[in-house]
C-alpha cells in the first residue's frame, strides 16, 4: 500500500513543502486524502486546505456535491439529480460557514399530500383537519382538543408507529404515515425507530411550513456552484470518477477522511449494513407549471412512488417548461438512507468499534456514521471532525 507507516493524525501537521507534481497532475504526497465530495468530504477538504494542508479529494461519481448535486437538464431547468434538497438549519455557525460559498434565496418549504382526490397540507395541521373532515376548528386550543380526542395512549413510544398513533390516532396515522413509510423503507412503521416519523411534526396551528428552522434558504446559484466555490482552493485537487479502492495503494497521504458507506470500508466483514435507495424518474413537461406545491407526497400505498417534486418551485427559476421527478424507493442502488432500527444500529456499532481504532482515518457523513442526517447536520459534524482532528494533531501550527 502507499500509505505511510506512521499514520497518526500528527503527521497532518507536518510543515507544507512545495509539492512534487507528477505529469499526471497529481502531487507525490498529500496531507489528506478525502473520499467523497458531498457535504462531509467537501467541508473537510475546504477546512484542511484553508489551514495549509494539501488535499486530494476523490469521488467515484462523475461530479462533486454528493447527493446534493444539481444541474440544468436538457431543457435548461435546474434539477436535483438525487431528489429535492431543501436547506434548513437552526445553527448560525453552519449557516455562516456555508454563506462564505454562496448567496441565498429565501425559501420556506411547503408540502401537500394527496389524499383521495384532494391535496391537503402536510405536516398535519389545523387546515389539514378542517379540509379532510369538513371541520371548523378555529383555534389552536380547539385543534389540540380534537387531536387529543383521537390520539391513542401508548405506554412507551418506541417505534415510528407509536409516535404518530400517540399524537393523532390510528386513522390519521393510516392516512398519512403507514403507506408512505412502508413504501419509503420497505418496512412497517412498527419496525422503525421513532426518530423516523418524528421528523414530521403535527401542529394545532395553521403553520403549514415543512420546517420551522431559523434559517431556511436555497443556494441562489445552486448547490453545485456552492461546492465549486468551496473547493476552489490551490490546496485542493479534485478527481471525479475515481474510486478509493482504485487509488488506495497509489496515493501517498498521511490522513484519510472517508465519507462512503462504513461497511464497505471494512469489506463488509460483519455483513452488509442496510441502506435504502431510490430510483428517480425525471421528466420535463412542455408547460409552465405542474402542481401547486414544490413537493406533493403520495401516502397511498397503491401508488408506487412516494413524492413528486417540481424543481422550479424550489429554485425560483423562470422557464416556459417545468421539470419534475418521481421517487421510487428500492433496496438496490446507490446508498441514500441509513435505516434506523435497533438491529442496524447494533451492526453499525460493530463497525464503529473498528473505526474508533483507526486513528489514521476520520469517518464523517451520513454513510460513514450511519446517521439519518440532513445537510446542515453533516456540515456541523464535518466542522466538528475537523476541529477534533487538528486539536489532536501534535503540532497545530498550521491552523
Ligand atoms: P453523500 O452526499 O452521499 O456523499 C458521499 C459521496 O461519497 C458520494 O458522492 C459517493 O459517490 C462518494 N463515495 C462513496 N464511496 C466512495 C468510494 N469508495 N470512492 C470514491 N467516492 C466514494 N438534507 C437536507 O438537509 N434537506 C433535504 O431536503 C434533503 N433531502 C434529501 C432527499 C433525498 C432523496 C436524499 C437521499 C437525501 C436528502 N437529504 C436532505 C440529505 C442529504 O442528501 C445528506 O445529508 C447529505 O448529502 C450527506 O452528505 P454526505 O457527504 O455525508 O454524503
Ligand atoms: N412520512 C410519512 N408521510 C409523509 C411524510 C413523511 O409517512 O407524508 C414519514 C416517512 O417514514 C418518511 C419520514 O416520515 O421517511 C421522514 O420524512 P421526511 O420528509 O423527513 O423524509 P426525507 O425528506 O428525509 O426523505
Amino acid at each position: 500500500g502507499g500509505r505511510r507507516e506512521s499514520q497518526s493524525a500528527s503527521a497532518l501537521a507536518a510543515a507544507p513543502e512545495a509539492p512534487f507534481i507528477r505529469p499526471s497532475g497529481r502531487a507525490s504526497h498529500y496531507d489528506a486524502l478525502v473520499v467523497g465530495a458531498g457535504f462531509a468530504g467537501s467541508v473537510m477538504a475546504e477546512r484542511l486546505a484553508s489551514s495549509g494542508r494539501r488535499v486530494l479529494l476523490i469521488d467515484r461519481r462523475s461530479h462533486i456535491g454528493g447527493n446534493a448535486y444539481d444541474e440544468p437538464d436538457a431543457a435548461g431547468v435546474l434539477v436535483h439529480r438525487y431528489g429535492p434538497h431543501i436547506f434548513h438549519t437552526n445553527s448560525a455557525d453552519v449557516f455562516d460557514y456555508l454563506s462564505r460559498f454562496t448567496p441565498w434565496r429565501p425559501y420556506e418549504h411547503r408540502v401537500l399530500a394527496r389524499v383521495g382526490d384532494r391535496l391537503v397540507p402536510m405536516p398535519i395541521n389545523r387546515t389539514t383537519l378542517n379540509l379532510l373532515y369538513g371541520l371548523d376548528l378555529r383555534s389552536d386550543e380547539q385543534a389540540e382538543a380534537y387531536l387529543a380526542s383521537r390520539a391513542e395512549p401508548v405506554d412507551k413510544v418506541v417505534t415510528s408507529e407509536d409516535v404518530v398513533i400517540s399524537a393523532v390516532g390510528r386513522e390519521l396515522y393510516e392516512t398519512f404515515f403507514r403507506g408512505y413509510t412502508r413504501k419509503q423503507w420497505g418496512l412497517d412503521p412498527s419496525q422503525l425507530d421513532r426518530s423516523v416519523t418524528a421528523r414530521v411534526p403535527t401542529r394545532a396551528s395553521t403553520d403549514d411550513r415543512y420546517f420551522t428552522d431559523a434559517f431556511q434558504a436555497m443556494p441562489l446559484n445552486g448547490y453545485t456552484r456552492m461546492f465549486e466555490n468551496m473547493l476552489d482552493h490551490p490546496g485542493i485537487r479534485v478527481e471525479t470518477n475515481v474510486d478509493f479502492r482504485d487509488v488506495e495503494a497509489e496515493v501517498v497521504y498521511d490522513h484519510l477522511v472517508f465519507t462512503g458507506p462504513i461497511d464497505e470500508f471494512f469489506d463488509h466483514c460483519y455483513g452488509r449494513l442496510p441502506y435504502r435507495s431510490l430510483q428517480f424518474r425525471h421528466e420535463t413537461l412542455q408547460q409552465e407549471t405542474f402542481q401547486p406545491a414544490a413537493v406533493v407526497n403520495y401516502p397511498d400505498e397503491t401508488v408506487p412512488y412516494t413524492r413528486v417534486t417540481e424543481y422550479k418551485r424550489l429554485t425560483g427559476q423562470q422557464h416556459p417548461c417545468t421539470s419534475i421527478s418521481y421517487e421510487y424507493p428500492c433496496d438496490e442502488g446507490d446508498p441514500y438512507y441509513p435505516v434506523p432500527r435497533p438491529e442496524n444500529q447494533a451492526l453499525f456499532k460493530q463497525y464503529e468499534a473498528l473505526a474508533l481504532a483507526r486513528h489514521d482515518v476520520s469517518f464523517v457523513g451520513r454513510l460513514a456514521t450511519y446517521r439519518y442526517y440532513n445537510m446542515d447536520q453533516v456540515t456541523g459534524q464535518s466542522l466538528a471532525a475537523f476541529r477534533r482532528l487538528t486539536r489532536t494533531s501534535a503540532v497545530s501550527g498550521l491552523t
